[in-house]
């Protein structure tokens, strides 16, 4: 299994080559080369199987021979073993023809957990078989740094520093990342903004000295290996609802398109899916693309759910890339055009392949917080703001099939949007209800390039 770049132009890399280097030399993204298929007696095999088989039998067509199936079961088992539920990713039903994927039962507590926690382990077992060690160095808004921190702490081969912009993240984000004890994580709150901080990560990888004496890497959410482990839970889900003989619709709360993208993966692995369906908050260039047919970038502005602000929404050019019948050169040329002119028209045929695939709708901020209070009076559920985007969205778009909505996060981990929404403060899961007790570790430092380096470089475990 070789993986090659959406814009069509850098070297072919195996998975784990994939995985280590993120993006491609020429600015793209690595795809696989082509999706490998299960069949539906395959699939049907699966039905009533633990997590964690379905996610071998889903993933190791991907790894090709990278890891044997010792170190990919074992990877895999390692991953989710500190889950706060034994399902790992539990069913529960919303309405007549509604589910909820609750994917927000990992260690810090957002479905991000369930990619981190394997890159984690498997990162491990590649940089040790190589002798190598890495520094991995990533911004965060807050749940991808908690969840990166949460997966490689204690690893030998890996140091992770993250940085985060300084009183801008919630207190349960903050405290995720500057509680664990281990040595070799670190939590480096930056006096600026969230884009000072992606500003900072960007300047150190083209500092071409500092990047090769520190081993620099980064595990950002256009990471191949991410997107592949979250194909895992369509198949996991769909199958308790009847798959492969019933179709089911996803609905999914959408920001950089990691994980909706995960979901068409699964519909070309065979799994019967109906409609994917994008819900974005009121930053909704995706949902904006799907209606016009124009990908046009605009402000962000700050939502209860923030982790769905973005301007542009970085896996979108996997879904372009397939849309354009994978041509490199024209992918190219429209994220030239994104850069140069802050847009581009989505060609009609490529826009009429991607309507087949995915359907759209977006909530405001009052529906976002009247879906919270509505589903907790109808359900008892209590939602977290962006789960509840993805509600909303996909009760306008009910239909024949069983609709399964993904909640991408606890309700305790945005404790004032959902106490504003029910007037109830979500408590955390008793497993970490001693997170405000513990101490904190934090590196404060200035919005300074070389004086960020110098902390990362005395930091560092050599
Ligand atoms: C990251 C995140 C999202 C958006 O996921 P994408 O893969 O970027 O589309 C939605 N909800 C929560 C809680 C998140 O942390």
């Amino acid at each position: 299994m070789k993986y090659i770049s959406t814009r069509g132009d850098a070297p072919h890399l195996t998975f784990e080559e994939a995985m280590l280097t993120g993006l491609a030399l020429d600015g793209g993204l690595y795809v696989p080369e082509s999706v490998p298929t299960l069949g539906q007696g395959e699939i049907a095999a699966l039905a009533g199987a633990p997590y964690e088989e379905i996610a071998y039998r889903v993933m190791a067509p991907f790894v090709g021979d990278c890891f044997t199936e010792d170190e990919l079961r074992g990877a895999i088992a390692r991953a989710y073993e500190g889950f706060g539920h034994d399902a790992r990713a539990p069913l529960v039903q919303l309405g007549p023809n509604h589910f909820l994927l609750e994917l927000f039962h990992g260690p810090t507590l957002a479905f991000k957990d369930f990619a981190m926690q394997i890159i984690g382990q498997l990162f491990q077992i590649a940089l040790k078989r190589r002798g190598e060690r890495v520094t991995i160095v990533g911004a965060t808004s807050g749940d991808t740094g908690s969840a990166a921190i949460e997966a490689f702490r204690g690893l030998d081969n890996v140091d992770v520093m993250i940085l985060y912009p300084h009183g801008r993240v919630s207190e349960v984000q903050r405290r995720q990342m500057s509680t664990p004890v281990e040595a070799n994580v670190h939590a480096l709150a930056l006096d600026g903004d969230f884009d000072d901080c992606q500003a900072a990560v960007k300047d150190m990888f083209a500092d071409v000295a500092f990047r090769d004496e520190v081993g620099l890497a980064a595990v950002n959410s256009i990471n191949w290996a991410r997107v592949l482990a979250q194909v895992v839970y369509y198949f996991s889900s769909a199958l308790s609802l009847g798959a492969p003989e019933r179709a089911v619709s996803f609905t999914v709360p959408t920001g950089n398109f990691g994980d909706i993208f995960a979901g068409y993966i699964a519909k070309r692995m065979g799994l019967p899916i109906a409609k994917l369906v994008v819900a974005t908050n009121r930053n909704d260039i995706l949902h904006r693309t799907l209606e016009t047919g124009r990908y046009q970038k605009e402000g962000v502005s700050p939502t209860i759910s923030p982790s769905m602000d973005i301007q542009v929404s970085s896996n979108f050019e996997r879904a372009l890339f397939d849309a354009y019948g994978r041509d490199g050169a024209a992918v190219a040329q429209l994220m030239a055009e994104l850069k140069s002119a802050g847009g581009f028209p989505v060609s009609q045929g490529a826009i009429e392949v991607l309507r087949e695939v995915y359907a759209s709708g977006r909530a405001s901020e009052e529906e976002t917080s009247a879906t919270i209070t509505a589903m907790r009076a109808r359900t008892g559920e209590v939602l977290c703001p962006h789960s509840a985007v993805g509600v909303k969205v996909a009760e306008e778009l009910l239909g024949a099939e069983p609709m399964i909505t993904l909640a991408t996060a606890h309700p305790a981990k945005f404790p004032d949007a959902v106490e504003a929404a029910t007037g109830l403060r979500p408590p955390l899961p008793s497993r970490m209800s001693d997170l405000y007790d513990r101490p904190e570790r934090i590196t404060r430092v200035p919005n300074d390039l070389s004086e960020i380096e110098r902390v990362i470089r005395e930091m560092r475990r050599t």
